[in-house]
């Protein structure tokens, strides 16, 4: 789909993080066009060629775990990334080399915990589709729809003239200024208040052609595989009810927002015009429902779930708590609705419930990295920093390269009086996180008073 900023917290790092530091000069730029494969137009690019396709995959290498966190990991179900990989493979089958700009991208597709609807693209054709997403969808037919548009990003080189934009790094650096600040200058409150690790999110974000494109391109891949060009009608019309329901939750989710109904249009034509008569009927319900049969039970959670992150992001801490807790009812230890609870009790203040509610999340989900985030934020309320440290590296060691795992570390060295590891860990994430945001303000005026300048 597209993307857009979640709710998750105040931070805005992973991903634009990766692309400011792109833009910012560190890749090695060549400049000039490549040819659109669905317009057949030049379009212009910054990387090209061997090389651009190996700095797009490098890029999605460190890229690709931190929003995987933030998206609570790949679900624990096997059944349903298998069953997605497989269609989205299917898909992949149909490409043919006009289709693309790089060729042979590695795509891989898989399911991640998250409760928002939407699906994504990382500029190496790694895809993921949110649990969110899963349980609103109806049939095969539909899914392959979603992936199909996603490929089409991919294809056309869309998440890599992202990275030409030189507003991404504003975007980034924006939106937290003065926020610690305001806080006073005890850190212990800062741990307590200071945004989550592994919950900020923002992916390139698309433009309207672009977007018009992608439903081009996957309509084409999924007729080509054997699917019900229904299927496009059928997801452009889930985009339209659900900005009909809940226009703010779409507004979440979907920058596209204003255009589902003209997207919905296009498609409705295109199905009665170039692919009239096409694979009618050929949705393979039957197999969507078997696979997806754990996730759709569960959709009452969801709505549950994300609600209490809305109300997390507006700081509504025990109406947080509470509509996670009600998820929980329905999808009992559930590691996103585990970690909902331990978020609002964390930012609420109740640090015990908070560590009771991430230890349980992170023995769920070993691989949860989120767990060890909060855990780690809970150490350090208690001054426990060995324990902080402890739970940062095991953050570290599942979603390398985040640059406030260096904010914590600089807060648990300073805590155990270790002024010069404190200073480095500061200056890294100064280094990494700039200056801007209110960890980065908080970072800096630390490093003054640890390490004065000469
Ligand atoms: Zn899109």
């Amino acid at each position: 789909m597209q993307r857009v900023q979640r709710t998750g917290d105040r931070g805005r790092l992973t991903r634009m993080a990766v692309l400011g530091w792109a833009a910012a000069g560190a890749l090695t730029l060549a400049t000039g066009c490549v040819t659109n494969p669905i317009t057949g137009k030049q379009q212009f690019s910054l990387l090209q060629g061997e090389s651009g396709k190996g700095q797009l995959i490098s890029l999605a290498r460190e890229a690709v775990p931190q929003q995987f966190a933030a998206d609570y990991g790949v679900a624990n179900d096997a059944q349903a990334n298998a069953y997605v990989s497989q269609v989205g493979r299917r898909l992949v089958a149909t490409l043919k080399p006009s289709d693309v700009v790089f060729p042979d991208m590695p795509f891989s597709f898989q399911v991640v915990n998250a409760v928002y609807v939407n699906a994504y693209a990382f500029p190496d054709g790694t895809i993921a589709v949110t649990r969110g997403m899963l349980a609103e969808l109806e049939n095969e037919a539909q899914l392959a729809a979603v992936l199909g548009h996603e490929i089409a990003h991919v294809n056309c080189g869309h998440t890599a003239s992202a990275m030409s934009k030189s507003t991404v790094y504003d975007a980034l650096v924006s939106g937290t200024k003065g926020y610690l600040a305001s806080k006073g200058s005890s850190w212990a409150d800062v741990a307590g208040t200071a945004g989550q690790l592994g919950s900020a999110v923002v992916l390139a974000s698309y433009s309207r052609e672009q977007e018009r494109q992608a439903d081009q391109g996957g309509m084409m891949y999924m007729v080509r595989a054997g699917y019900d060009p229904q299927g496009m009608i059928g997801l452009m019309q889930l985009l339209v009810r659900i900005s009909g329901a809940n226009p703010s939750l779409l507004e979440q989710m979907f920058s596209s927002h204003p255009m589902s109904a003209e997207r919905l249009q296009a498609a409705q034509s295109r199905a009665a015009t170039e692919y009239a008569g096409r694979n009618a009927g050929a949705n393979n319900q039957a197999a969507f429902l078997a696979a997806t049969a754990n996730i759709r039970k569960n959709k009452g959670a969801f709505k549950q779930f994300a609600a209490a992150e809305s109300q997390l992001a507006q700081k509504q801490y025990a109406a947080a708590k509470t509509s996670a807790e009600q998820g929980l009812h329905i999808a009992p230890n559930d590691y996103v609705g585990l970690m909902l609870v331990a978020q609002a009790n964390q930012k609420g203040g109740n640090v015990a419930a908070a560590q009771q509610a991430a230890s349980l999340a992170a023995r769920v989900s070993p691989s949860g990295a989120r767990a060890h985030g909060v855990l780690a934020q809970c150490a350090l309320q208690n001054k426990d920093y060995a324990g902080a440290l402890q739970h940062l590296n095991a953050f570290e060691r599942q979603v390398p390269g985040e640059a406030r795992t260096s904010f914590y570390k600089g807060m648990a060295y300073e805590g155990q009086g270790q002024k010069q590891r404190a200073a480095q860990a500061y200056q890294s994430y100064v280094r990494h996180g700039g200056v801007n945001s209110a960890e980065g303000q908080y970072a800096a005026k630390r490093l003054q008073l640890l390490a004065p300048a000469k």
